[in-house]
Formats: C-alpha cells, sequence, structure tokens
C-alpha cells in the first residue's frame, strides 16, 4: 500500500517537473498562494467520460485552480481508436500520445489523470457494444477501483447515459460512472479490492450535460436539480479565467486539432444533480470541504489559515515554521484524505523555503546489465538552515554513493550527491505497462492491480530527500529524469528507460507478396551499445521459404543501425503467417523493435513492440506502375502500394503547381490532404487538367464538418472532383458490415483483379469515415455499405470518367486496411488506381 501511494505521488511531481512547451507549472507568489489556498480545502472531484478531449477542461481549471479541490478525470480509454492529425500513429502509438497529451493538459488546468483497461475500438452506437467488447463488470470495476483510491465527494459525469450523448462509449462512461457511484461504497461489490483500498460513498453524483449549441442549452434549462456555475471567473492571482486557462490546456489535444480559443468573459457551465442530497446553489452543499471533517483535524486548519494570513509574498520562508507545525499535526491523523494532504504540505514547505531539489540520470536509456549514474541536487536559495540528513534511490536496481550526508546547505551553491546502480541482467524493458502483457480483445492486461488507473508507468527510479529543515524532519520525493538540451526548444526533461541491446524491427509491419515471386525483406539491427554483434534467427510459418534462416551483424557504435536482407519466397496460393526475428544476447532472447515517439509537445516516449511482420500472400495485380502521392494528415499508404511493384513519388508544392504530373499512372491524395495542404486546394485545377488528359485521381477521405479543426471553411471541398461532391459525416464503424455492389458490370470490380464478397473479409476497425452525402450525377456509386440498424449509405466511393481520364473518391479505410495487410482492400484499391487504364 505505502510503495503503491508513493508510486502515484510520484507520477504527479513527474508532472509537474516536465516543462510543457513554454507552460510551465506554476511557481513564485502564485503558486506560493495557491498551495496555501489549497492546504486548507479537503475535498475532492471526479469527473468521467470515455476520450481524451471529452473532458469539460473549464469545470477542472474552475475545480483544481478556483475551488482548490483535488480534481481527478477519469477517461475510460486512451483514444487508441481515433484519427491522428499530427502523424500517422494509430492504436496502441496514438494511444501513447494522447495519454501524454492528456497529461500535458492536466499541467496546465491543475487537475489529475486516470484511466480503465477499456481501449477505443473505434465510434460505436451502442453502449451495448462497448459492454460486449471490454465486459461491462471489468470497466465497471475498475471504475469503482479508481473511485475507492480517489475518495471523491463529488462525481460529475460528462454524459447521461442516453442516445443524445452519441458515441455508444460516451453513453457507456455514464453508465458506469452512475453504476459506480453505488457500487463503490458497496463491501460486496468487487470485494477483491478491499485489500488494498475502503469501500467509498461518493456524496453527490452530478450531470454536466453538453450545452454547445442554442438546442442543446434549452434542453439543459428545463433541467430540474439545475445548478450554474462559471469558470469564466476570472482568477487575479493567476491572471487568468478558469475558461481562458481551459484554452491552454485544450490546445494540447494536437492530435485531436483541438486548439481552443482562450476565452474571455462570463461562461456557463450547467450540473444535474442525479443522485445524493441535491444541490440547490453549489456543487458542494452540505459538504465540509474544512479540515473540520476530518477527526483532529481542526487544529490543521486553523494552522493552515494563519498562515495564509500572515503570508508575505517578499519572504515566503517566514511562513515556514507555521507549515512545519502543520505537518507535525497532520503526522498525527490516520485518515487516507490526510496522505495526499501530507504530499502537498512536504511540497509547500520546499516550496516556501526556497530549496530546489532534483534528481537526473546521465542518460535516458540502458541496457539490462548497463549502469546508470543519477546526481541528486539540493540548492538552498534562501537563508534558513536545511540539511540533507540522507537521499535514498527507490527503484528496479539497488544504488550507492560515496557522497557525505549532513551539514547546513550552503547558501546558493548545488550540493549535488551522486549514485551509481547496475541494471539486473533479467531487468524487463520499459514498455508502458498498459501493453506489457497481451491484450484480451478490447481490453488492456494488467496484472497488478495497484497499476490499474494509473495514467502511465512509475518512474523506474525515484530519490527520496529526507531533510531537517530549522528543527523538523521533511520527506520529498522526486523522480529520476534525464535533463537535457534541445537547442530549438530549450532545456527539456524525459524519463528514464530500460532498452534492449539490439532491436530488431522489418522494414513493414505486413508484407504484402502480390504473386508468387520470391521478394526480398530487409530486416533492420539497432545497436544500443557499442560493439554489438550477433546472429539473428529468423522464424517463417509453414509454406513460406526463405534465403537463409540466420544473419550475423556487427555494430561499432551505440546508436548505429545495419541492415540484414532475406530472401522471402511465397506460397503459391492465398496464405498469412507471421516472420519473426530475435537474437541472443548474454542469456537472454531479444526479440522486440524499438519505437520512439517524439512530437514537440509531449516528452519523447519509447515502446518496444514484437519483432514480427505479417506476411500476406494474396493475387493482386495493378497497371498504375508510376503513383503520385499527395500527403496529407500522415498516414502510410505509400509503403503499401509500393509493395505492389509501384514506384511512389511523394509530391510537394513545386510538383503540385508546376511539376509534370503526367509521367503517373495515377495520383492519390492522402487523407485528409484537402484540409492540411493549400498548395493542394490552390493546384486542384491542374490536378483535374491531368485527369482530363489521361490520369487517374484517387481522393481519400476528409473532413468537411463545421469542426475542421485546420480552421478550413465548409466550402474549401467544394472542388475536390471535377464535379460538386458533398462532403457529409456519415460512417459505417462496424469492420464487418456487409458491402452491396451497386453497380456489378463496372470495369471497376472486374479489371485488373475480379472483387468478390471475399475482399471485404477481415478489415479492421472500421469500413470508412466522412462519405459523401450529396453528389452530382456524372459519378457512379460503386458500394452500399451501413452499421446495423442504420439506414444504407452509398456514398463511400464515387467513380466518373473525365476527358480522357478517371476520378475516384473513396472515403473506405484505406490508410488502415493497407498497413494491416488486408488482402481485399489491396485489391480493391488497385482497381481504383487502375481506373484510368480500363474502359
Ligand atoms: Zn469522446
Amino acid at each position: 500500500m505505502d510503495f503503491a501511494r508513493t508510486s502515484i505521488l510520484a507520477v504527479l511531481s513527474t508532472a509537474c517537473l516536465t516543462p510543457a512547451l513554454g507552460q510551465r507549472e506554476l511557481s513564485g507568489s502564485a503558486q506560493a498562494r495557491l498551495s496555501l489556498d489549497r492546504l486548507n480545502v479537503v475535498g475532492s472531484v471526479l469527473m468521467i467520460a470515455a476520450h481524451p478531449d471529452d473532458e469539460n477542461t473549464a469545470l477542472l481549471a474552475y475545480l483544481a485552480r478556483g475551488r482548490k479541490v483535488r480534481t481527478g478525470y477519469l477517461s475510460l480509454t486512451r483514444g487508441e481508436g481515433g484519427q491522428n492529425l499530427i502523424g500517422a500513429e494509430q492504436g496502441d502509438e496514438l494511444g501513447i500520445i494522447r495519454t501524454q497529451e492528456l497529461l500535458a493538459a492536466r499541467r496546465i488546468d491543475g487537475a489529475e489523470q486516470f484511466f480503465t483497461r477499456a481501449i477505443d475500438f473505434g465510434f460505436t452506437k451502442t453502449p451495448q457494444e462497448c459492454f460486449e467488447k471490454w465486459g461491462h463488470d471489468k470497466i465497471l470495476s475498475d471504475v469503482v477501483w479508481v473511485v475507492r483510491r480517489f475518495r471523491p465527494d463529488v462525481i460529475i459525469l460528462r454524459f447521461g447515459g442516453i442516445p443524445r450523448d452519441g458515441h455508444g462509449q460516451h453513453q457507456a462512461s455514464a453508465i458506469l460512472g452512475r453504476e459506480a457511484f453505488s457500487a463503490a461504497a458497496d463491501p460486496k461489490r468487487f470485494p477483491e479490492q478491499l485489500k488494498w483500498v475502503e469501500a467509498w460513498q461518493t456524496k453527490r453524483l452530478m450531470w454536466n450535460p453538453a450545452s454547445f449549441t442554442k438546442e442543446q442549452r434549452e434542453e439543459v434549462e428545463k433541467m430540474p436539480n439545475r445548478i450554474t456555475v462559471d469558470p469564466g471567473d476570472y482568477d487575479p492571482v493567476l491572471g487568468h479565467s478558469y475558461a481562458e486557462i481551459a484554452g491552454m490546456s485544450r490546445s494540447m489535444h494536437r492530435s485531436q486539432g483541438m486548439g481552443a480559443a482562450e476565452r474571455k468573459g462570463s461562461v456557463k457551465d450547467f450540473l444535474v444533480t442525479q443522485s445524493g442530497p441535491v444541490a440547490t446553489h453549489d456543487i458542494f452543499d452540505g459538504i465540509d470541504l474544512s479540515w473540520n471533517r476530518i477527526p483532529g483535524g481542526a487544529a490543521v486548519g486553523s494552522v493552515v489559515a494563519e498562515a495564509a494570513k500572515t503570508f508575505d509574498p517578499e519572504n515566503p520562508y517566514r511562513t515556514v515554521p507555521l507549515l512545519l507545525k502543520a505537518e507535525k499535526l497532520m503526522a498525527t491523523l490516520h485518515e487516507p484524505l490526510v496522505t495526499h494532504k501530507q504530499h502537498e504540505l512536504s511540497e509547500a514547505i520546499v516550496l516556501f523555503s526556497g530549496l530546489w531539489l532534483d534528481a537526473a540520470s546521465d542518460k535516458f536509456a540502458v541496457t539490462p546489465g548497463g549502469s546508470l549514474k543519477f546526481d541528486a541536487t539540493a540548492l538552498n536559495r534562501n537563508h534558513m538552515a536545511v540539511q540533507v540528513k540522507s537521499v535514498e534511490i527507490e527503484g528496479v536496481s539497488p544504488t550507492t554513493t560515496k557522497d557525505k550526508f549532513g551539514g547546513v546547505l550552503p547558501f546558493n551553491e548545488p550540493k549535488v550527491y551522486a549514485f551509481t546502480t547496475t541494471i539486473a541482467e533479467h531487468q524487463a524493458l520499459t514498455q508502458p505497462y498498459w501493453l506489457s502483457s497481451p491484450k484480451q480483445g478490447d481490453t488492456y492486461t494488467i496484472p497488478n492491480q495497484l497499476d490499474v488507473g494509473l495514467p502511465e508507468n512509475p518512474p523506474l527510479f525515484q530519490a527520496h530527500f529526507h531533510l531537517r529543515i530549522e528543527s523538523d524532519d521533511v520527506e520529498v520525493v522526486r523522480p529520476v529524469a534525464y535533463r537535457y538540451i534541445e537547442r530549438a526548444q530549450g532545456e527539456l526533461t524525459r524519463p528514464v528507460v530500460v532498452e534492449p541491446p539490439v532491436a530488431l524491427q522489418w522494414s513493414q509491419s505486413a508484407i504484402m507478396f502480390p504473386n508468387g515471386s520470391p521478394k526480398s525483406v530487409e530486416l533492420q539491427v539497432r545497436a544500443n551499445i557499442a560493439k554489438a554483434s550477433g546472429e539473428v534467427q529468423i522464424q517463417t510459418p509453414a509454406g513460406w521459404r526463405i534465403s537463409s534462416q540466420s544473419g550475423d551483424f556487427d555494430l561499432m557504435a551505440a546508436g548505429e543501425q545495419g541492415e540484414i536482407l532475406f530472401q522471402v519466397t511465397p506460397p503459391a496460393n492465398d496464405a498469412q503467417g507471421a516472420l519473426t526475428a530475435s537474437v541472443r544476447a548474454g542469456d537472454q532472447t531479444v526479440a522486440t523493435s524499438m519505437e520512439t515517439i517524439n512530437y514537440p509537445h509531449i516528452p519523447p516516449q519509447v515502446l518496444f513492440p514484437p519483432a514480427t511482420a505479417k506476411l500476406v500472400r494474396a493475387d493482386v495485380r495493378l497497371l498504375a506502375k508510376t503513383i503520385g502521392y499527395v500527403m496529407g494528415a500522415g498516414d502510410e499508404v505509400p509503403q503499401a502500394l509500393q509493395q505492389l511493384g509501384a514506384e511512389v513519388v511523394l509530391l510537394g508544392a513545386d510538383d503540385l503547381a508546376g511539376g509534370n504530373l503526367s509521367r503517373f499512372d495515377a495520383i492519390v491524395t492522402g487523407v485528409r490532404a484537402y484540409n492540411v495542404r493549400a498548395d493542394l486546394r490552390a493546384n486542384e485545377g491542374r490536378l483535374l487538367d491531368y485527369v482530363k488528359n489521361g490520369g487517374t485521381l484517387v481522393v481519400q477521405y476528409n473532413v468537411a464538418d463545421g469542426r475542421n479543426p485546420f480552421g478550413g471553411e465548409t466550402n474549401l471541398l467544394a472542388n475536390i472532383g471535377p464535379f460538386p461532391i458533398t462532403i457529409g459525416s456519415e460512417r459505417v464503424t462496424v469492420e464487418d458490415s456487409p458491402v452491396q455492389f451497386l453497380n456489378p458490370a463496372s470495369p471497376l470490380l472486374h479489371q485488373p483483379n475480379e472483387i468478390t464478397a471475399r475482399d471485404f473479409e477481415g478489415w479492421i476497425q472500421e469500413r470508412g469515415l466522412y462519405f459523401a452525402s450529396k453528389w452530382d450525377e456524372h459519378y457512379q456509386p460503386l458500394f452500399e455499405t451501413h452499421d446495423p440498424t442504420e439506414k444504407p449509405q452509398t456514398g463511400s466511393t464515387l467513380y466518373t470518367r473525365y476527358g480522357k481520364g478517371a476520378y475516384v473518391f473513396t472515403a473506405f479505410s484505406w490508410f488502415r486496411e493497407l498497413p494491416a495487410g488486408v488482402p481485399g482492400a489491396f485489391r480493391i484499391f488497385a482497381n481504383l488506381l487502375s481506373a484510368g487504364k480500363i474502359q
């Protein structure tokens, strides 16, 4: 229990340390005033919804920064199933990016972040599909666990559990939140959790219904048991209103293009009591938020109030004696709510003393058996008597130091204690904890119950500073992080990870064999240590042949990368299987690749997927040999097309404006290309001329709704074809929805590949999104498909001849299906690319 608590606290303090793009944690007098006010408020609120971006950031900022209560956001999922607007990452990688974006947002609005084991499997229209895929009780138990651990006074649901919510996962979040309100209080529900936590009765359950539109607002204003809060209130200490802070926080959701305005002035929000005593004026009506609620706590309250009253912003250290007094009083209280307050108080003592405490490693990655150095630094920037009695490093391996502790810290001169450690040979790699075991359907497998709910891995190492300040003992924890300078961005930190000595990566995650010919397949070997050499072992599925079952590598420097080429011969007929690589390192077998996710708004993230590629043998014929590709928001379609033997050229602004387009058999626009590329929109005329002269243009999906995150207006997309097309918001989310052929005689269904219903088997996540809702009669719709219980959709793929060439609009999810190696998707897409060459 104790270890678990320190881990959670340490994760929180990691968050405080990481600079978020110029949005550093508050400091100085504003932070001092805020922490004094917070110390005197013993209350908490937990908001529950389904995804990164569902949270009401203004309300979170109002609660955490304005009302000074402990505030949490529980998102059922990490948003793995959405579209990525800033790169090609999908699934696990996108979940990692969104997790870090939420943490970056929380550093700004002051709330904490939690998750369940549920995976966002993509858009669904019903909560039932969620419960079938996730297991109702499994996710309910996670919500109950977070509630029992966080102990909120009030739970705020972001959704109503009704079709008004839209997404089925939104509805599920409200249904589960409501059930958890009672289940968390019932010791007969999920009794296995009571080994670590106690049952907890939240006092009030409220719903914060969306009121963005006029209609929604009118509906909400009629709801009974409703109160109003105004996050538009200005905070003179912070210099912003909470709604303005919300704009900054929300703008961290970059992978969703959620850059938001910093709204000024009054902004009303509504909260409706759903369970517990009805609130008539305030969220906390009838709830004591003072220290009086804790037996024996009143004395702490009056000391903290005295500290707040006598606080001198010019001389904050004068408040320290009162804080030390409060610390002694708190230590006599035995209440789970106090634990969190003790952590806040230790941080306040450090802040008011002007101390700076830090733990930094000499590198950000270490291999099993390797060694690591840390510096624990204490800097006394005030004239107080502070001693470092000891520093203990807690972590995955024992540490040693030769430095002596004790003695009063000199004024404004850093005192550094140097530690070393050797990582065990069998130390596991630092995989995000929710990815370290195989998934169970649409949920993560988390073997250690104490990890459930955590936003990210606890740090590998953390430093416990045992201080004596004047005559009192104070303990403060800091994560050991790597501190570095990025020339373009300044000083940054990143977590320390354990990485394999070598990482193995196939050049493609799915390798397509469009005919029976052998193919060269490349394995990249990356050394994380100097002088890495050895022999890679390869395993192929039955029926596939490989030029060699092994390959040697010999790399001199850490960071060096080499390639080993293998000739793979597929079976004659359709087949699929896994190609795996492994290498012996000491007495361990390494069979992982290594991926670093690097964006300026989040700390770099590392993960270690298995060194496996999917092998796919399927007959695919393609008439387009040279393809121009206009990359949009980011996708991996070009690499997939290369696998069919085509030459793929990425087209830049110059190519679009003045290049020779006629050399391409087909030109393809990437996902959301019209949304993100003004050069594409500007040169639409040249592309249409290219079609007129005999080319083939294939346009993948774009977004046309009013919330176009790139500020594009809806009519920007009026000219994406030779004849008018209106982009709608229709999507088909069930990946095996039946598909009808509307024009069975269309050459696109027969040449060069004969398309049958089988080609729509084995698709992943969805059929497609942002279908056309209206189109000119020149277009021929090719397919009809729809979700169960929905009306037929015919706007997924439109085809027309134009001049001597062909134009195809297609909103099927090629960006998911092709990189995943879905054979039918390759065959259909090859026909679309070949459209201009067939009649
Ligand atoms: Zn959502």
